[in-house]
């Protein structure tokens, strides 16, 4: 996700990367900062594109069981909270659906 680990400059409010020592901006040292959580609104989408992806796989077709195994896996890094983990699980999702006919 491209905004992954970006934050603003508390001092001047230019954007940062969470892995800079200063602001290049105005020079202001910066704390080192947790990668901030998920928002909402990015679960929200990212379970829309996965409803989006199973749309209408039969259970006769052979990406039935892989997706159903990927989409357990979201649901099993949704609950911690883990946006990597859910996000390679949604990857993993794109890919077994791209194998269909
Ligand atoms: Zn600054």
């Amino acid at each position: 996700m491209a905004i992954a680990g970006v934050s603003v400059c508390p001092s001047c409010g230019a954007v940062i990367n969470i892995h800079w020592a200063s602001c290049p901006a105005c020079a202001t040292a910066l704390e080192p900062q947790a990668v901030p959580p998920p928002t909402p609104e990015q679960w929200v989408t990212s379970w829309r594109e996965l409803a989006h992806l199973t749309n209408g796989i039969e259970k006769t077709e052979q990406q039935f069981h892989p997706v159903l195994q990927a989409l357990d896996e979201c649901d099993r890094a949704f609950l911690p909270n883990d946006w990597p983990r859910f996000q390679a699980a949604v990857e993993k999702v794109r890919r077994v659906v791209s194998e269909r006919g």
